[in-house]
């Protein structure tokens, strides 16, 4: 049909599914083979092994299921955990809402901490609440790392020093959805006893893995889990896996495309993933500075390099500025979720990403607030992303050139 056509790229800036890579894509373009054959192996051991040098892991142990995120965070409860069992967990946007509505249909006794949205988890409220329990009732701390809804950043290092602080045993359940393979995350350091990701943010690939990691003290806490689980079974998988198996029919282009967008991630370096990251998170924030308009997130502490969410003045809506900017320039922006469901739009600015792609995204959301009346100067938050990324190549030029 004439006109159907949408020319050029997509630009796709919601948060998730993020771009994946022209190599990644052709990665997985296989034709299918027994999952049971003596060549799978060679595929399968190494995705194990460099899934932990992505979670910083010497000791953690690495589960891959064909499911969503969700699925990981089902995974990582049940198998831990039975019904009955206290948690803590801090809730400050939809993701962190939705993790804590799981837990508790599958029967956890969930203490929930409201924090405002826009801020993060609390390390002085959860001290104070695991230094209440005298008798150790808790057996979980559970803390989304990147709150994707609100572009927020919760500082799991300081969560885990008041865990210590507190001398309390629980286990340490991180969502790091939105920050696993895009923002420094160091399950062994912070001593991290779930770590679970999924396959369309930082991984850059479609969505269908649910990627767990499991400390050691995760593992011995498997005992006594009595919550009902069969898909997800650890147990099922620690007999399969050491050989390079799976319990069930592994979903394997992805398994191909985890393999390319793991040695996307070595080539560039896990460290440099995250400065660009940060570099390019400034560029947005400088953008929604000129724009005069303010982020979700309450203060700088808790910026997000993965996402930021912008709120739209008051007397608008943010789901309008998301729809301008899908039909008329091909531009995908996140919505607002629940609680602030039209009050902001989100550019996700996390995957395969550089500079121009993202300039891209600040010009058409600058277009689009236009569009529906929000009066933010063409141009202006262009210029200041232009001005901070380019600031910061000099800088770092005259860095090299010093050396
Ligand atoms: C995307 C996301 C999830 C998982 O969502 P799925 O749609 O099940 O993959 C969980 N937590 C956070 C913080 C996320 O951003």
């Amino acid at each position: 049909m004439a006109g159907a056509r949408k020319p050029g790229r997509n630009f796709l800036f919601v948060p998730g599914p993020t771009n994946t890579p022209d190599r990644i894509l052709r990665a997985m373009h296989v034709a299918m083979e027994d999952h049971r054959s003596p060549d799978f192996p060679k595929l399968t051991l190494p995705l194990f092994e460099d899934m932990k040098k992505v979670f910083k892991t010497k000791d953690g142990q690495v589960f891959i299921y064909p499911s969503s995120g969700t699925g990981a965070w089902e995974a990582a409860l049940t198998n831990t955990r039975s019904p009955g069992d206290k948690m803590v967990a801090s809730r400050f946007g939809q993701f962190s809402h939705l993790w804590i509505d799981l837990a508790t249909r599958h029967g956890l006794d969930v203490i929930v901490q409201e924090e405002e949205w826009g801020t993060g988890a609390s390390p002085e409220r959860i001290e104070e609440a695991l230094r209440a329990d005298k008798k150790h009732e808790i057996k979980g701390v559970m803390v989304v790392h990147n709150e994707t809804a609100t572009g927020v950043t919760s500082d799991v290092g300081a969560v885990r020093r008041a865990m210590d602080a507190a001398k309390h045993p629980a286990l340490l359940y991180v969502d790091g959805v939105s920050s696993i393979a895009s923002l420094d995350f160091r399950m062994d350091e912070w001593g991290v006893d779930l770590a679970i990701t999924g396959s369309q943010k930082g991984l850059m690939l479609p969505a269908g893995l649910g990627i767990v990691c499991a400390s050691p003290k995760a593992l011995a806490a498997m005992k006594d889990a009595k919550c009902r689980k069969c898909y997800f079974d650890f147990t099922d998988h620690m007999k399969a896996n050491p050989t390079g198996y799976f319990p069930y029919t592994p979903a394997l282009p992805l398994l191909y495309g985890l393999r390319e967008s793991l040695a996307v991630l070595q080539e560039e370096g896990l460290e440099n993933v995250f400065a660009r990251h940060h570099h390019l998170a400034e560029g947005a924030r400088a953008a929604v500075k000129a724009w005069g308009l303010k982020p979700c997130a309450k203060e700088p502490k808790w910026n997000s390099d993965t996402v930021t969410a912008i709120m739209v003045p008051q007397g608008f809506n943010g789901a309008d500025v998301i729809d301008r900017a899908y039909r008329r320039y091909n531009l995908a922006l996140g919505a607002g979720l629940s609680q602030v469901a039209g009050k902001l739009f989100r550019i996700g600015h996390l995957g395969d990403l550089n500079e121009l792609m993202l300039l891209g995204a600040i010009a058409g959301a600058e277009m689009a607030m236009r569009d529906v009346g929000i009066e933010v100067e063409l141009g202006s938050g262009v210029g200041a992303a232009q001005a901070q990324f380019r600031g910061a190549a000099q800088a770092k030029e005259k860095k090299v050139a010093a050396e």
